[in-house]
């Protein structure tokens, strides 16, 4: 039976629920206090990247040794305000703990791959279905290191992503440089993601993906989601600082604030903002064209149609605090080194600075299931570094949920209950 189905926040994750939803015959309303995909959200300022590969959860063994000397380095990936510490503390050492063995981080990462496994061909899909094929290129992707020692340190990411059927092939150093010029010459070698995809403008993609669902049908309300209104176990409505929608379902796809939002459906979900950063050189300036991720820079390099957006860093804050934009720096600077086209001195004032909040459980894995309160709410949030690749996915799991079908993925390693 169909149902008025309340979806809250138009990141890529609300986005594509509209879409699965809106195919399933119900009525939907979405409501997003911003413009969808716009600068507020994570969907907006991601690498962009839809890679099988990116089943390797942050958490690995041994990594609590390493972190001191990642955040003792100015320049380095990783960095906390430390007056968050004790608030922090918990989901910290849940965070170690779900990588502290390989047989852990094996599960994670076979649990990632089934979301995973076909994301570019999702996106490629929808894209179609959208009629913006245009945004979602399949040129591979390309992970880059100074030297094969530098792979081989990341043999056990890469033996997991074997495992899991992730298919990828080795490049020579000529190799390299011809699919990337203007690749420094410092990196010598390279493995490429034949299947892997990637998005050249998530917010716009994210917008063009609402204003589809609007054309469909669907209602896009310009509003704050507060809370719910239940009878029993019935919900009724969902409340916004305005007023109340009158509904049978409601899913949570507010990203980052997904937090409260599912306190309020009776579940306590551990989600903290891994806040990240980009920057965009104009298109006139950086000439990259492929996708490529440096082994020692751990950022995620995009020719997007702005520009190259390089994105990447990790920040433990909250969601409120201010951005700390000499994170953003330390993406541009490694960007110069990266593109011997970015050697000569350009205008930086055409640099766009971009920080926004992946949404991160400690265990790496998203809340995809129904709430403990009442059935008729449903999460779908907490994707953290994966969120654009999964969101598809996700929306089909949604739809499933809210249609009463048999899910194909088992989703008990989603469950809010597991925290
Ligand atoms: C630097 C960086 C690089 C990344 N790179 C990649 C990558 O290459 N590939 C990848 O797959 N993922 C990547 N990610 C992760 C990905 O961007 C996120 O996981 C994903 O965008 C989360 O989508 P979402 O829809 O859950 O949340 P969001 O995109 O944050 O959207 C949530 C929406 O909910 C709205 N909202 C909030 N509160 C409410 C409320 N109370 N009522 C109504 N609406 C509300 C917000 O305004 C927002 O628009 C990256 C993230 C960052 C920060």
């Amino acid at each position: 039976m169909t149902k008025h189905v309340v979806i809250i926040g138009a990141g890529i994750v609300g986005a594509a629920t509209a879409i699965e939803l809106l195919r399933d015959g119900h009525a939907v309303t979405i409501v997003e206090p911003g413009q969808p995909g716009g600068r507020q959200a994570a969907s907006y300022g991601n690498s962009g990247w839809l890679s099988p590969a990116s089943i390797i959860p942050m958490s690995m063994p041994g990594l609590w040794k390493k972190v001191p000397g990642m955040m003792a380095d100015p320049a380095g990936p990783l960095a906390i305000r430390w007056h968050h510490i004790l608030r922090l503390a918990p989901w910290l050492l849940r965070f170690v703990a779900a990588g502290a063995t390989v047989a852990k981080v094996e599960r994670t990462a076979g649990i990632l791959s089934t979301l995973l496994h076909d994301a570019p061909e999702r996106h490629e899909k929808l894209a179609q279905e959208i009629d913006r094929a245009d945004l979602i290129l399949r040129k591979g992707l390309i992970y880059a290191y100074p030297d094969r020692a530098a792979f081989d340190a990341e043999a056990l990411a890469w033996s997991l992503r074997r495992k899991n059927g992730v298919a990828f092939r080795e490049l020579s150093p000529a190799e390299l440089h011809a699919v990337e010029p203007n690749l420094d010459r410092r990196y010598s070698f390279g493995v490429i993601v034949e299947k892997g995809g990637h998005c050249v403008d998530p917010g716009g993609y994210v917008a063009a993906i609402v204003a589809h669902a609007v054309g469909l049908g669907a209602k896009l309300i310009r509003a704050k989601v507060t809370g719910f209104e239940l009878t029993g176990q019935k919900l009724t409505a969902v409340q916004t600082e305005t007023n109340a929608i009158v509904c049978d379902r409601a899913v949570i796809a507010a990203g980052i604030h997904s937090k409260d939002l599912a306190t309020l459906a009776g579940d306590t979900v551990p989600l903290e903002s891994e806040r990240g950063y980009h920057v965009v050189i104009h298109r006139d300036i950086a000439k990259g064209t492929m996708p490529i991720m440096p082994g020692d820079g751990k950022m995620g390099n995009n020719p997007t149609l702005a520009g190259l957006r390089i994105a990447g860093q990790v920040e433990l804050a909250t969601s409120s605090d201010e951005p700390d934009w000499a994170r953003a720096d330390i993406l541009l600077r490694h960007a110069k080194r990266t593109y011997s086209d970015l050697l000569t001195p350009f205008d930086e004032s055409r640099i766009d600075r971009w920080m926004g909040h992946r949404p991160s459980t400690p265990d790496g894995l998203p809340v995809i299931g129904r709430s403990s309160r009442t059935a008729d709410i449903v999460y779908a949030f907490g994707h953290g570094h994966v969120g654009l690749a999964t969101g598809p996915v996700t929306g089909c799991l949604v739809a499933d949920l809210i249609a009463g079908r048999p899910s194909p993925i088992d989703l008990t390693a989603f469950s809010a209950s597991r925290f």
